[in-house]
């Protein structure tokens, strides 16, 4: 196979274009794209030492080696061959490349400008809708507690836009002075305006800008012996002065600045971002990725491509710590998106070189904590293996629960762990379809059936299957994984509650063939972990229960009032949001709901 790959070698041209690798199985595990294809194949495949042998560690030479053909695409530029790998890695997701996963989005903040009186909500998607966006933020806490600086300092609204429109009289936040309540109060356009402006300046981190501002407005009105007015200036100058306090100022110009740098070690590569806006640092988030073939140059390459498509703000500059081969082209793409100069920069000196440093001890710093995290989660891992006496290391844990009372509205939930965490965009629901009777065995055979027993769709399966229930569930569980032939494939215990009434101090493991529960002996983090994956499952499927069961009391309850037809249901339920609501709510603010008459409120009341 050696040969035939540098058989192909000696045909590639040397023109620009896309490069995709196979696997044994013809499976596209890698896309890159090159100025020149001949030369870029070559670095990977020609042993080190030989002529144009690529710099590459042994976790990349270990990775090519599963690498068995490659097809080549020429393109006329770079341009293009940038373009069509963005594609075709889009299209094959191949696991060796660098992909930002779509559920790893940060919360940006949202103003909705298109609104009379504009107010600021937390997203975690970005949408082309006309309004303006701001962060991302590096956590929720961190979306929030800018969240609560802006109406203690600003008093922009804080309600919802649905909200908003509908109400009649202004809400808690107007009575304790932090909202004007342009919702129900005569408040001037221009003068909300004039806040919207600087919340926005505030967002975009030119805070020294907006203090000089207000206090010329101060001065001014002090001027104008409009003292009342001077004194709430005052008042905002000193608050964003304290914020402004906080802050780290990290240039001494007030350029908008993206800090990529990287770190990696054999299992993980991570990328730290740091975003400077207006010369402050003003937070920093990062990026983690596992097994892949680039570089660190092409990583970043790939990370700026992937990034910067999807986010809302690019700044002027994006700093990085390696020379990029595929700068320009970059730079151009940029650009061209955000419709204004993007330059990227590999400082060599000054403040820059000092902010590439900064991101570069903050993403050793993640690495180093990412590291220590998996370390303990594969260590777990690797002793419930021995413990359980597994002959493959539990590296997807799948566990189920189910939920009901009396029998009603019976559901299941199945969670997921991948190397010790849990990865909650794998987890799924499952309403009971065919059991009439409360009957938790009947549940459980019913769920694991339409788990495991689609054949090829089922896949892939677990290392570990995890059932809630001591040796009764266990059996249960064992027979329809019989019935399916799936015995070989994974491994299944049951873990089940202690009883106290016997003296007992420890929840208990049953495996099948194994009288007595397994002994943990000294291990009780094992008999802990697995005992949080059962929790999990638990929290999980109660969730979902309660949302069903609150689901049909609501319709329940409108049942019974004379005149609410599914429209008026609807109406009620998308205005005050739940039940709870709509029975706190006054008379006057029912009938001003479309198709809510006096008599259906009265109604509505006495429920
Ligand atoms: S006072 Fe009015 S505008 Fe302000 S947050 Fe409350 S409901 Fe919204």
């Amino acid at each position: 196979m050696a040969m035939s790959l540098n058989d192909k070698l000696s045909g590639t041209t040397n023109y620009p274009g896309v490069y995709l690798m196979k696997d044994a199985e013809g499976k596209v595990i890698y896309v890159g794209k090159a100025k020149n294809l001949k030369k870029r194949l070559s670095s990977y495949f020609k042993q080190s030492g030989q002529k144009e042998s690529r710099q590459i560690d042994l976790k990349t030479r270990v990775l090519i080696k599963k690498v068995l053909s490659f097809d080549t695409i020429i393109t006329r530029t770079e341009k293009e061959a940038l373009i069509l790998e963005s594609n075709l890695i889009k299209e094959y997701k191949p696991r060796y490349n660098v992909i930002l996963k779509d559920d790893k989005r940060y919360p940006s903040l949202r103003l909705d400008i298109k609104s009379q009186y504009p107010g600021l909500n937390i997203v975690r998607k970005i949408e082309k809708n006309g309004a303006r966006y701001f962060g991302p933020f590096s956590s929720s806490q961190a979306v929030r507690q800018t969240l609560k600086i802006i109406h203690k300092t600003f008093k922009l609204r804080k309600c919802k836009t649905k909200n908003f429109r509908k109400r009649l009289r202004p809400c808690l936040n107007y009575q304790i002075g932090i909202c004007l309540a342009p919702c129900c109060l005569d408040v001037d356009k221009k003068t909300y305006n004039e806040i919207v402006k600087e919340v926005v300046l505030f967002l975009k981190g030119r805070t020294p800008e907006l203090i000089k501002k207000i206090k010329e407005q101060m001065t001014s009105a002090a001027k104008d012996q409009d003292y009342e007015r001077a004194a709430v200036l005052r008042d905002k100058m000193f608050a964003l002065e304290k914020i402004l306090e906080k802050q780290v100022a990290v240039t001494t110009d007030l350029k908008d600045r993206d800090v990529i740098a990287i770190a990696d070690s054999p299992e993980i590569s991570l990328i730290a971002l740091l975003f400077v806006r207006g010369g402050y640092l003003l937070g920093k988030t990062r990026f983690s990725f596992t097994k892949t073939i680039s570089t660190k140059a092409e990583m970043v390459s790939a990370f700026i491509r992937q990034y910067y498509e999807k986010t809302h703000f690019i700044p002027q500059e994006v700093l990085v710590p390696i020379p990029l081969e595929d700068t320009c082209v970059l730079e151009d793409w940029l650009t061209a998106i955000n419709q204004k100069k993007v330059r990227i920069l590999y400082p060599r000196r000054g403040e820059k070189v000092q902010l590439v440093k900064m991101a570069a001890h903050n993403a050793q710093n993640s690495l180093k904590d990412l590291t220590a995290s998996t370390d303990a989660a594969i260590d777990i891992s690797i002793r419930l293996q021995k413990r359980l006496r597994m002959d493959k290391m539990p590296e997807r844990i799948e566990c189920f629960d189910n939920s009901n009372i009396s029998g009603t509205e019976p559901v299941a939930g199945m969670v997921v762990f991948e190397n010790g965490k849990p990865n909650k965009s794998l987890y799924r629901k499952y309403k009971i379809k065919t059991v009439d009777k409360q009957n938790d065995y009947a549940y459980m055979a019913e769920i694991l059936a339409r788990r495991y027993g689609k054949g090829e769709k089922s896949k892939p399966y677990p290392d570990l299957l995890v059932v809630d229930g001591g040796k009764g569930h266990l059996n249960i569980a064992l027979s329809i994984i019989k019935k399916f032939k799936l015995e070989k494939n994974f491994e299944i215990i049951g873990i089940a509650k202690k009883d106290a009434t016997r003296g007992e101090t420890n929840d208990k493991i049953y495996q099948p063939g194994r009288a007595n529960p397994v002994n943990f002996g000294r291990a009780g983090d094992l008999l802990l972990f697995l005992q949080r994956i059962r929790d999990e499952a638990h929290r999980f499927a109660i969730s979902f229960h309660r949302k069903r069961r609150n689901k049909r009391s609501i319709h329940s309850v409108f049942d019974t009032v004379p005149g609410i037809g599914k429209k008026r249901k609807e109406t009620l339920l998308k205005h005050f949001g739940s039940i709870d609501r709509i029975s706190k709510a006054t008379l006057e603010e029912l009938v001003s709901l479309p198709g809510i008459n006096r008599k259906i409120a009265e109604a509505l009341k006495l429920k």
